[in-house]
């Protein structure tokens, strides 16, 4: 029946043992355009690069997903164990016509490719099998050879080319095995997925793809191809431009329910600032994706990790803050400055580098030494009036003492402060006075003093 036709997604990942933040978005998408309309949403692992597709990489992908909570339907498929039904709709097609074998050696096919402006015009397309020779070919599928071809893209538009610009595509290598044009078209086909979403960069590969569809009389997909991520300087997003692995955010410390939040946002937009995962569920409407490259902004993304560190349990936080980070800070010591550090912090390596100071060894050798406009207030706090700071029962009985030094001398509170967090931390940032002063020995508070001051 019309209209009642279940929607089925997948998310096609090739295991490369990194999973950039691009691809996450992707399988985002399509799990919320599934989930939306209760269709299904399915994994499959094309894994046909046989050197690539370690056990590892692939656990890359299951990791991802999971950290994310992004359940699939049914089972994963591997597209390496379909190989022999996409070896069966090549010899389909050869024997339907709509193939051929090909006979060309690769030093002809260089000298095809310098006549024809790089395509290729095989001589075989239609010669008769009875004077085929007995020599290793590839099966190539015939391309149309005018008009043009639309897809009708839910996120791009109308997406048009001329039927010129296609060759005639290998689909069956010599060896034998099928190449990937081919696989992706037969496992969609069988799988029944109804929306093919992925990266625009598949976009050319649509066109080749959709020959196949064409030749099998297979129904299409309905596509939607996502626009790049770019960084701030208008590059797609690379290892070599920074962080672009999903794993490099949360080492550095952004959560998962921030990276959901803010690579949903990059494509799609909404009035509410932060969604639960069902929230999206909800709300997400692939139609509103623009298709305008989306820039990678990290003002953004710390702004939404700081608001979900604030609201996250101090023990995950502080499991989080030990994850694949070697100090020698005790446990205890961060449990106790935690609701101070991540009301203050936009991210894990925030909290990181604000509690360097407790370890006496990275202030010796790593400290800022202090302003030279606050340098001076040494002479206003000596070690006597310093050692008197020190000692309080409540921030507010340390601040009344701030303020009294400060009026009394005509210094700015601010740097009457800055005065005794540089003294202490070796840096201008830290948690509040009163919890860097809690958190250490006194007499060590006090070495720091006379090191730097007397
Ligand atoms: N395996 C492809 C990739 O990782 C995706 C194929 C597809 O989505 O059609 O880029």
């Amino acid at each position: 029946r019309k209209g009642s036709v279940m929607i089925k997604c997948r998310f096609a990942p090739s295991p490369t043992g990194f999973l950039h933040i691009g691809n996450v978005r992707t399988a985002l998408f399509n799990y919320l355009f599934a989930r939306h309309n209760n269709g299904e949403f399915h994994l499959r692992i094309e894994d046909t690069d046989k050197e690539r597709s370690t056990k590892q990489a692939i656990d890359v992908i299951f990791d991802g997903l999971n950290t994310f909570g992004l359940e699939y339907d049914g089972e994963v498929i591997y597209q390496s164990n379909n190989s022999e039904r996409h070896k069966e709709v090549a010899v389909d097609l050869l024997n339907s016509g709509k193939a051929y074998k090909c006979f060309h050696t690769p030093d002809e096919l260089d000298e095809i490719r310098e006549e024809n402006k790089g395509k290729v015009v095989s001589k075989w397309r239609d010669v008769d099998s009875s004077l085929h020779p007995d020599l290793p070919y590839v099966i190539r599928i015939k391309s149309p050879s005018d008009g043009s071809n639309t897809i009708h893209d839910i996120i791009q538009g109308d997406v048009t080319i001329n039927n010129k610009e296609l060759d005639d595509m290998i689909i069956l290598r010599s060896d034998g095995s099928p190449v990937y044009q081919l696989a992706v078209v037969v496992d969609d086909h069988d799988a029944g997925i109804t929306h093919v979403i992925r990266g625009d960069d598949h976009l050319t590969n649509t066109f080749r793809q959709n020959m196949i569809y064409d030749a099998m009389n297979w129904n299409k997909p309905t596509y939607g191809h996502l626009p790049l991520i770019m960084d701030s300087d208008g590059h797609k997003v690379s290892k070599r431009t920074g962080a672009a692995s999903i794993v490099d955010f949360f080492d550095m410390g952004y959560l998962p329910i921030t990276m959901m939040n803010y690579l949903v946002k990059l494509g799609w937009s909404d009035e509410q600032e932060f969604f639960t995962k069902e929230e999206l569920i909800n709300k997400f409407d692939i139609n509103k994706v623009g298709s305008s490259p989306s820039r990678l902004d990290m003002k953004k993304l710390n702004f939404i990790n700081g608001h979900y560190i604030s609201e996250t349990d101090d023990d995950i936080l502080v499991d989080m803050f030990y994850k694949e980070y070697i100090c020698n800070i005790p446990k205890e010591v961060i449990k106790i400055m935690m609701p101070s550090l991540k009301v203050r912090s936009k991210t894990i390596d925030e909290m990181r580098s604000m509690v360097e100071y407790l370890d006496f060894d990275w202030w010796i050798t790593n400290r800022e030494d202090l302003p030279s406009k606050i340098e001076n207030i040494k002479s206003v706090i000596t070690k006597t009036i310093f050692d008197d700071i020190l000692e309080f029962s409540n921030n507010d009985e340390l601040m009344s003492k701030l303020k009294k030094i400060s009026e009394d001398n005509g210094i700015k509170l601010k740097d009457v402060a800055a005065f005794i967090r540089y003294t202490i931390c070796g840096k201008g940032i830290s948690p509040p006075l009163d919890v860097v002063i809690n958190s250490l020995d006194k007499e060590n508070i006090k070495e720091r003093y006379d090191i730097l001051h007397s």
